[in-house]
This record gives C-alpha cells, sequence and structure tokens, in this order.
C-alpha cells in the first residue's frame, strides 16, 4: 500500500499513522519527524530546516525533495510506504510524481484529513509528542493515562517549540496558501479520499480503512 496522509497542521495525520503502520506493515515517512531528527542530531540539514520551522514556514522544496527521494529509493519502500506532511506545495506534488515515476511505483490513495480551522488550534496548542517513539497525545482530546508519560514505550512527553498559538496560525496560513491546492491536484488524478477528521479517532481510523478498500 503506497499512501499520502494530507491534512491541515493538527488534523490528525500522526495520530493515524501509529494505526496505519500496524496494519500494513510499511514505512512512516514523515518530512517533519526526519527534520526534527537532524535538528536533534545538529546535522547540516537539520540547520537548513530549523528556521523555516520554528517560523512555521515551509523547509524550501529542494531541500525537502531531496530527503524524501532519498528516502523513497531505500528498499524498505519497494513494497509501500506511508507519507505524513509530503507533498506540501504543488512543486513538491509534482517532484514526487517524477520520483515515483523513476523507481518504477504508483500511488494507492491520498487520504485527506478534512477539519474545520478553528479546531485545529486547540488541538496544536495542547499538542504533547513523545521524545521517544513520536507518538502524539493531547492534553484534554487524547489525555496520556500517566501524565507526562507515553502510554506506547515510556518516553517522556514533551511540547514541539513551534506549537505556540501564533507558530500554529502561521502553519495555518502556509497551509491554506501552499497545501490546499494539492487536494484539487489529486482530485483530478482520481487519487483524493476525504476523510472527516472530527470524529474519535478511533472511527477516523476505519473511515480511512474503508476508504481504502
Ligand atoms: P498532525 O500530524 O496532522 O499535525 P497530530 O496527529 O499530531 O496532527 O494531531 C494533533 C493533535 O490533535 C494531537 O494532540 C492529537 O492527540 C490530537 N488529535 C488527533 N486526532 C484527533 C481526533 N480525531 N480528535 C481529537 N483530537 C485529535
Ligand atoms: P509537521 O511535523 O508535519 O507538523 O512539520 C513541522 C514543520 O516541518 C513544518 O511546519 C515545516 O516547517 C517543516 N516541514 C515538514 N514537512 C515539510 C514539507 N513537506 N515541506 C516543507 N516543510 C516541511
Amino acid at each position: 500500500m503506497k499512501i499520502i496522509l494530507m491534512g491541515g497542521p493538527g488534523a490528525g495525520k500522526g495520530t493515524q499513522a501509529n494505526p496505519l503502520v500496524e496494519r500494513f506493515h510499511f514505512p512512516h515517512i514523515s518530512t517533519g519527524d526526519m527534520f526534527r531528527a537532524a535538528i536533534k542530531e545538529g546535522t547540516a540539514l537539520g540547520l537548513k530546516a530549523k528556521s523555516f520551522m520554528d517560523a512555521g514556514g515551509l523547509v524550501p522544496d529542494e531541500v525537502t525533495i531531496g530527503i524524501v527521494e532519498e528516502r523513497l529509493a531505500l528498499p524498505d519502500c519497494a513494497d509501500g510506504f506511508l507519507l505524513d506532511g509530503f507533498p506540501r506545495t504543488l512543486a513538491q506534488g509534482s517532484a514526487l510524481a517524477g520520483i515515483l515515476e523513476r523507481l518504477g511505483m504508483k500511488l494507492d490513495g491520498v487520504i485527506n484529513i478534512e477539519v474545520d480551522e478553528e479546531v485545529l488550534i486547540p488541538r496544536l496548542t495542547g499538542r504533547r509528542v513523545c521524545r521517544k517513539c513520536g507518538s502524539s497525545y493531547h492534553m484534554i482530546f487524547n489525555a496520556p493515562k500517566q501524565e507526562g508519560v507515553c502510554g506506547q514505550c515510556g518516553g517522556e512527553l514533551y511540547q514541539r517549540s513551534d506549537d505556540t498559538v501564533e507558530t500554529a496560525k502561521n502553519r495555518l496560513n502556509v497551509y491554506n496558501t501552499q497545501t490546499e491546492p494539492l487536494i484539487a491536484f489529486y482530485e483530478e488524478k482520481g487519487l483524493l479520499k476525504r476523510i472527516n477528521g472530527d470524529q474519535p479517532i478511533d472511527q477516523v481510523f476505519q473511515d480511512i480503512l474503508k476508504a481504502l478498500g
């Protein structure tokens, strides 16, 4: 299964990635996670990405497309993958089409998790993420059993530095202007599957499975 998870910041992409990986056993490729790992390791990629991420903007296309191209060429992607947070611009969407063609791969579907804007900001500001395994929680909507501790792996939960109200608003603006056009791009290709993301997490997952057939 080769799929893309799309949706605004906070729509629930990372949350749905976990059960999808359990179900389909494919690699979860999140460009946001890749950039955060690079920043933590202090690599050249991390240095390039940091200022854009801190401001809630997008890391330049040439940087982002390059890391995805390298990742998709690895053998573990041959039978399937889950792209989360990529593509985010029309240029990335066109580049991805070229990469997949060169690799002889075809997408099975593009899942667009749809949530109204006013729901997204509180989701982002209340988000807590596991330092160890990256699992996403929410202080109110998806609280961990034990405060500050990941229920999956016991890791420590933290608040992402870009989950402040101001940065979240910037990310929403960036989504509306740069990422939204990709919905029509994939609709025209007959790949888009619209999912109501404003439902309980399990229900969203069931709807995704149904859409994937
Ligand atoms: P994304 O990866 O799309 O940015 P996340 O999966 O990290 O978003 O989810 C953002 C926040 O919203 C997290 O705090 C998560 O726990 C919460 N969340 C995700 N899905 C739902 C849902 N269906 N209902 C309520 N809260 C949700
Ligand atoms: P995410 O973890 O998906 O919320 O992404 C966090 C941040 O990483 C975004 O706000 C961007 O700054 C950067 N980022 C992640 N994916 C991309 C992408 N495909 N293109 C450009 N920037 C990205």
